[in-house]
């Protein structure tokens, strides 16, 4: 941690902040300027709040320096988490993963149909959901465990591998037997009861980040599941919440570097609740895949117009099979391949 004095700061007050520090289990190192003073504190414990340090009498900025995560830091794990499903696929290495399917189970016609296009275009998930978060409790809320069970036949006969939502703990054990990895939408990020249910399960979990929550509360979310034991762990980003309503969310692109850099976990994207917008989904799905994101989970639909949730950010069967087209062309431009 770095302490920066305020020019202004008197002898007494840099003391005090050095006696604060040392009896927080800090080693202090002193650098006095000409005009102000530096404190570099090191080697205390990480889960300490730098507020105790930046309200103290005289005390300009304090920056952390060692970050507060550490199973999920790029260091515990240099060479990167690939994870390695039933099929042979795996997520984190070379290959670019897609995902692809509805917003929700709606009937077993739908979910064969899109399966069928979907696996047919080079998706390697089936993604869907059962259990629905949604605004309303007037919406459609999901057809539950049944389609779970529809999901994983209409997978089974187009060998893909399913992703599904997971909204509680209760949920937990019912889709067990049914998915290949849960999901943990953005309004549960930091449901940390639910995460540390998560933490328990031998069952690869992709964690969305929350609608408002930065890079780091992300990260710390999927600290959360590593530190149970869990450490197939995928993060997504899928848009935040920012002042711009043109698109339903800020599809935040940087966060893919950013997170690649700051973790050893696979990156996903989500274009299709990044922006909202059907038209938008293609192009932010093209430039996720050119910023280094290790697979895509995109929402596409055999019928959108009719849909039951999310239809105006679906994709039509014919779109999506354009936008494959279009990251076979992209992924190896850096060094990738669409699996
Ligand atoms: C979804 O993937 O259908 C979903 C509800 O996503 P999010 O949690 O990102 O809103
Ligand atoms: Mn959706």
């Amino acid at each position: 941690m770095i302490v920066a004095m305020q020019e202004a700061a008197s002898e007494e007050q840099i003391q005090k902040v050095i006696e604060r520090l040392v009896g927080m289990g800090f080693e202090v190192h002193r650098s006095t300027g000409a005009r102000q003073t530096v404190l570099g504190a090191v080697g205390a414990r990480r889960e300490f709040d730098i507020r105790d340090i930046e309200v103290l009498a005289g005390v300009g900025e304090v920056h952390r320096v060692s970050s507060p995560y550490k199973l999920v830091a790029r260091s515990f794990r240099p060479e990167g988490t690939v994870i390695r499903f039933a099929n042979g696929i795996t997520v984190g290495g070379d290959e670019v993963v897609i995902m692809a399917g509805p917003c929700s189970v709606e009937s077993k016609e739908q979910i064969f149909s899109i399966a069928e296009s979907v696996s047919k275009a080079g998706a390697k998930f089936l993604r869907g959901g059962a259990f629905k978060p949604r605004s309303s409790p007037y919406s459609f809320q999901g057809m539950g465990e049944d389609a779970l069970k529809l999901m994983r036949e209409a997978a089974d006969r187009w060998n893909l591998l399913v992703i599904s939502e997971v909204m509680e703990i209760s949920q937990i054990p019912v889709m067990l037997p049914y998915v290949d990895a849960l999901q943990v939408g953005a309004r549960n990020m930091q449901n940390f009861n639910l995460l540390r249910e998560l933490g328990k399960a031998r069952k690869p979990v992709l964690l969305k980040r929350g609608i408002a929550a930065t890079i780091e509360e992300m990260l710390l979310s999927a600290e959360y599941l590593m530190a149970g034991g869990n450490y197939q762990v995928m993060l997504c980003e899928r848009g935040i919440r920012t002042f711009e309503t043109y698109t339903r969310n800020t599809m935040d692109i940087s966060a893919i570097p950013i997170v690649k850099k700051l973790s050893h976990l696979p990156m996903i994207a989500d274009p299709s609740h990044g922006t909202g917008r059907r038209d938008k989904v293609a192009p932010m799905g093209r430039a996720a895949v050119a910023a280094g994101a290790d697979g895509l989970l995109v929402e596409v639909h055999n019928c959108p117009d009719k849909a039951l949730s999310d239809g105006a950010q679906s994709l039509y069967p014919e779109q999506f099979i354009e936008l494959m087209t279009q990251l076979r062309i992209i992924a190896p431009a850096v060094g990738r391949r669409i699996a």
